[in-house]
Parts: structure tokens; sequence; C-alpha cells
């Protein structure tokens, strides 16, 4: 298990230090979508573009913030280009799920059983290196860090589509 975290941490620095699609896009045509993570100070602003197949053909983030906040933002530029919009709102709610289930149980359980909870291999293999996300439910307070980029882009998505 400690190997894996490793891995997991290895995964999030690597987005840390090295970003995906960081910049804007030209808006319009793309759409330009502000988030805010107030208990942390974590900011992000999304712009995307999404094509006339309901695929998302370009999405840029830039922001600032703690290193999970704007790690899970560069993991979710790579994780959703190219994608079909629900294909996008399967892969946000499978890794909400993720979160979600460890938040529940930090709730009612000791920290210490919070912390291993098997996600289903067919969430598994849809999340992708996205799995290593799931280290950070070891701080609850974290969790909002995590998901920030995954509302902005559905807020974005919202916007699009009410263009
Ligand atoms: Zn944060």
């Amino acid at each position: 298990m400690a190997q894996l975290e490793d891995l997991y941490r290895e995964i999030i620095l690597d987005h840390y230090k090295n970003p995906r699609n960081q910049g804007e896009l030209p808006s319009p045509p793309a759409v330009r979508t502000e988030g805010h993570n107030p208990l942390c100070g974590d900011q992000i602003t999304l712009t995307l573009l999404i094509d006339d197949n309901d695929t998302i053909a370009d999405v840029k983030i830039c922001g600032h913030g703690c290193s999970i906040s704007q790690s899970s933002a560069s993991m979710m530029t790579a994780a959703v280009t190219q994608k079909s919009i629900s294909e996008v709102r399967e892969l946000t709610s499978s890794l909400k799920a993720m979160l979600d289930i460890h938040e529940q149980l930090f709730d009612s359980n000791s920290a210490e059983s919070g912390r291993q909870t098997d996600v289903s291999p067919a969430n598994e293999r849809k999340l992708g290196d996205l799995i290593a996300l799931q280290g950070v439910v070891k701080f609850p307070v974290r969790i909002k860090c995590a998901t920030l980029a995954w509302n902005t882009l559905l807020q974005a998505i919202d916007d699009h589509y009410r263009k």
C-alpha cells in the first residue's frame, strides 16, 4: 500500500510541477468560468470549447492555490479533452463518488477506517490516473480542493448550453 501511495503522490506532484493545458482560450468562442474554494483560497479560471458534436475540443485553466487544487485541475484537463460531454459527466460522477464515499466514511467512523475503501473495478478503469486523488480523502478539508476544477467544469458545460 505504501508503494501505491508513493505512486499516487508522484502522479499528483507531476501534475503540480508540470501542469497541463495552462492558459486561457479566446472567449468567445470559448466559455469562461471561474471557480473558487473559499475554505482554502484556491482559485481557477477555466475556458472551455465544446464542438458541434458535443465533444470537449479544448480546455485550459489558470489559477492559483494549493497543490491538490492545481494538480486536480491539470489532471482534469488531461482526462476530459476530446471526450464527449456524456463521458465527461460520467467520469465526473465516478470521481465524486470516489471522494464522497471516503467523506461519508470519515464522518461516521474513525479516521483510520476511512482510508481504505474499495473503488469498483469498473470505476477504477474509468478513472485511470485520477484514482491518485483518492489519497486526498485522508484530509477531508482537501476534498473541496480536489473537486474544485471538476465543479467548475460542470458549471462551464452548463454555461455553454445556456448560451
Ligand atoms: Zn486547496
